[in-house]
């Protein structure tokens, strides 16, 4: 199952198969992108998008509203795939950018479980 990932709007948008599901001026909770221990973080654009197995991540411009750090975050999850349906992160989950961990465990609840596939 291949899914379309891409920026709109000179990246305003994170667009999920032609349907706009993320984007600048929301207000994500993030950790490990300033010196607060979870971030406000303004999204003030969409640098990047990807998937990793069935999570959608965005690398996002943003400020942190506390301490107004500029930063430009990891891949952060902004929603996942169940049974072939887009479900969004919650507005108040925090997000924690994937960096040089793992890829797999972009989103941070659960692990990836899918065995073997690959690409
Ligand atoms: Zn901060």
């Amino acid at each position: 199952m291949s899914h379309r990932l891409r920026t709109l709007d000179d990246g305003a948008w994170v667009s999920v198969n032609d349907r706009r599901r993320a984007g600048a001026s929301e207000l994500w909770r993030v950790r490990g992108v300033c010196d607060c221990p979870v971030a406000d973080l303004l999204v003030e654009g969409i640098v990047d998008v990807g998937v990793d197995r069935r999570t959608v991540t965005a690398r996002v411009a943003g400020r942190c509203l506390a301490c107004s750090r500029e930063t430009v975050t990891g891949h952060l999850a902004v929603g996942r795939f169940v049974d072939g349906s887009y479900r969004p992160v919650s507005d108040d989950a925090v997000r924690v950018t994937a960096g040089e961990s793992a890829r797999s465990r972009v989103g941070g609840a659960e692990p990836a479980t899918d065995a073997g596939g690959g690409e």
